[in-house]
């Protein structure tokens, strides 16, 4: 069932989106060569309660920490480790807060130092297919507009879209309805329509689009050992076009990056 939310709790709602935009600002600063997830982790959880909210994916379904990091061939779900961050590697930070009963849930791959020039174009592409899914949140699209502009912005690109994992619904749950796949039909699945709450979030392999799970239980990697990328944001409908609630832009100011993230007209 899809819960769709009121103008008060769209604005609680990005609060809990723009905590989790600032979590991700104040590590984009400490990520470097020789740090460890781990670390990272500490300082998530310890800056998410200091704001008066909760880590949310600390022990939702048994996850052991606060956020999934999820290094070079991790798609998503990796958890934090004791090994340091190496010049060359990406991770993707992909976290959650629980404040005023609702969630916020949005994530962002991060360079360590100076990375293959290959894969700085695959974060560029899904990054840009993350907004182009985004772009297609528009009252009377369907779910399956947004996948499909997810899908061509990164097939023609040569990348494998990974189909095992997806988007979501965001509200008083992490995961709501409906589901939001990074692929699809146009004009499929269902109906948007005001007040509906999304967690877009491409995740977008350089090579096979095949993926499978570590023992950890948690991890999951590509099926080719190639890097992946993972970016989401929180995004309501709103009189008939999509409003993003939370921001890179924290993560771009910590790093001198110019911000120029598109905004909806
Ligand atoms: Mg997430
Ligand atoms: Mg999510």
């Amino acid at each position: 069932m899809i819960i769709l939310k009121t103008a008060e709790e769209i604005a609680l709602m990005r609060e809990s989106a723009q905590l989790v935009s600032r979590t991700l600002g104040m590590l984009a600063a400490e990520i470097k060569p020789g740090v460890t997830s781990l670390q990272l982790d500490r300082k998530a959880e310890e800056f998410i309660r200091d704001h008066g909210a909760i880590p949310a994916f600390l022990g939702m379904y048994g996850f052991p920490n606060s956020l999934c990091m999820s290094r070079n061939e991790q798609v998503v779900h990796g958890i934090p480790s004791d090994q340091p961050l190496q010049e060359g590697d990406v991770i993707s930070v992909d976290c959650g807060v629980l404040m005023n009963d609702f969630y916020g849930d949005h994530a962002y791959t991060f360079e360590v130092g100076e990375v293959a020039l290959e894969t700085r174009k695959l974060l560029e592409v899904t990054k840009a297919s993350l907004y182009a899914g985004i772009d297609a949140m528009r009252r009377g699209n369907r779910v399956g507009d947004i996948g499909n502009a997810i899908q061509k912005h990164c097939e023609r690109e040569g990348y494998g879209v990974v189909r095992e994992l997806v988007g979501h619904g965001l509200g008083r749950k992490l995961h709501e309805d409906p589901q939001v796949p990074n692929y699809g039909k146009r004009g499929s699945g269902k109906l948007l329509q005001d007040g509906m709450v999304l967690a877009i979030e491409p995740m977008i392999n350089m090579g096979t689009h095949r993926v499978r799970q570590l023992k950890d239980g948690w991890s999951i990697v590509t099926g080719d050992g190639k890097p992946s990328a993972h970016f989401e944001h929180d995004v309501a409908l709103v009189d008939g076009r999509p409003v993003v609630l939370s921001t890179f832009d924290y993560i771009y100011e910590a790093l001198g990056l110019p911000k120029n993230d598109p905004v909806f007209a």
